[in-house]
């Protein structure tokens, strides 16, 4: 029997994937990305994506299920979820947390209940795979009863890429992945590292929302918390004004004008000196963060690159690992090359194996959907 595809959708802040997966083969039948979408368009896109499977021909009695990544999962959705109307209200309870990744994520799932009513629409949650992360890297320091009332620690994002993309590096070394020490680096629009130990995450740069740690698009990571008082008190800045800055007119964005990387890369090579910057602020960061991952796990196997950037630019692998011989990294140039991967981009001597490795969160998500409520339905 051939396994019954399942429907993933992966709605963003402004943009929507879907995809029609087979987990079994990993097979997309059907697949499109909308990007640069406003908040209404989320829903006559989805309107879309409905009329387009039916005009494909898929119905939904040839589906397994729905799947829906959502961004945040805070304390109480740790594992792929069945959703009902309790787990709606769970989900809606965490918009604070999220205000601007779940509330399309909900629609998505609202739309698709509506759409296939008979199906199974299952939650999968990017913060789950950090669920366990250890207190001291989950804590923020800060008082108490403050982050306990307002369930304030670290939860990271991102982890379904690397969750994926760890198993994939070490299938792709022929190593099981509780032997490995391993750093992710997803660099994508939005970009994270994580520091993955025998299989279990021990840190990540995101934290309580995706606006902490590594250079991105249009948010610019870690900053100091005084900065953000300085803008409210010095500033005349409003709390909507802030959250426009953080996450639309800061990262690449903000000191280029540039979000895409296409375009900042054209950019530095034309010359411009702002551009320049953004690159050297960017590849700095994640020098940092490797630095400090490596000493998180006492050294590393492997280190892996994946996402848009982390796939496609050889320049920025090159410019973050560069001269790090003495920690025990050693790019070939040639190998470095490559474009997407699974492929080994470490020179022979090189005691930490570097590596390219494409992610496939909609494959990753099918998965996890047909993990819980299986490929065949009464
Ligand atoms: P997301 O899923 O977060 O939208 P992606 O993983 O698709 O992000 O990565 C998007 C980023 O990757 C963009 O900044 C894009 O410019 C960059 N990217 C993709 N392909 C290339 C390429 N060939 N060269 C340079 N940058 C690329």
């Amino acid at each position: 029997m051939t396994a019954r595809p399942v429907l993933v959708l992966n709605a963003g802040s402004s943009s929507l994937k879907y995809a029609v997966v087979r987990p079994d083969t990993g097979e997309t039948l059907l697949g499109e990305h909308l990007e640069r979408l406003g908040t209404d368009d989320v829903g006559a896109a989805l309107d879309r994506l409905v009329a387009r499977l039916a005009a494909a021909g898929i119905a939904a009695d040839d589906l397994a299920a729905v799947g829906h990544r959502v961004v945040h999962g805070g304390d109480r959705f740790v594992a792929p979820t069945l959703v009902d109307d309790a787990v709606l209200d769970g989900l809606e309870a965490l918009v604070p947390l999220a205000p601007l990744h779940n509330p399309p994520a909900i629609a998505g799932v609202r739309h698709a209940l509506a759409a296939y009513p008979g199906l199974p629409q299952v939650a999968v949650f990017d913060t789950a795979y950090f669920a366990d992360l250890p207190a001291a890297a989950a804590t923020y320091a800060l008082d108490r009863e403050v982050t306990a009332r307002l369930s304030v620690r670290r939860y990271g994002m991102h982890g379904i890429s690397h969750e994926h993309v760890a198993g994939r590096a070490a299938a792709f070394l022929g190593r099981p992945v509780e032997e490995l020490d391993q750093v992710v680096l997803h660099l994508g629009n939005g970009a994270s590292a994580a520091a993955i130990s025998g299989g279990r995450p021990v840190e990540t740069s995101m934290g309580l929302t995706p606006l902490e740690g590594l250079v991105m698009g249009t948010r610019g990571g870690d900053v100091d918390p005084g900065v953000l008082l300085h803008l409210l008190r010095v500033g005349g800045l409003s709390v909507a004004d802030l959250d426009d800055l953080l996450h639309h007119r800061s990262g690449l964005q903000g000191l280029s004008g540039r979000q895409d990387f296409r375009d900042l890369l054209a950019a530095v090579d034309g010359g411009d000196a702002d551009a320049a910057l953004a690159y050297e602020v960017c590849c700095h960061r994640l020098r940092k963060y490797v630095g400090a991952y490596l000493a998180v796990l006492g050294g590393a196997d492997v280190v892996t690159f994946t996402a848009g950037i982390g796939e496609n630019v050889p320049r920025v692998r090159a410019d973050v690992l560069a001269g790090l011989e003495q920690l025990g990294i050693h790019l070939d140039a040639t190998r470095n090359q490559v474009r997407g991967g699974p492929a080994r981009i470490s020179a022979d001597d090189s005691a930490v194996t570097v590596l390219v490795v494409p992610t496939d969160e909609e494959l990753s998500i099918a998965r996890q959907v047909v993990a819980l409520v299986g490929v065949s339905r009464p």
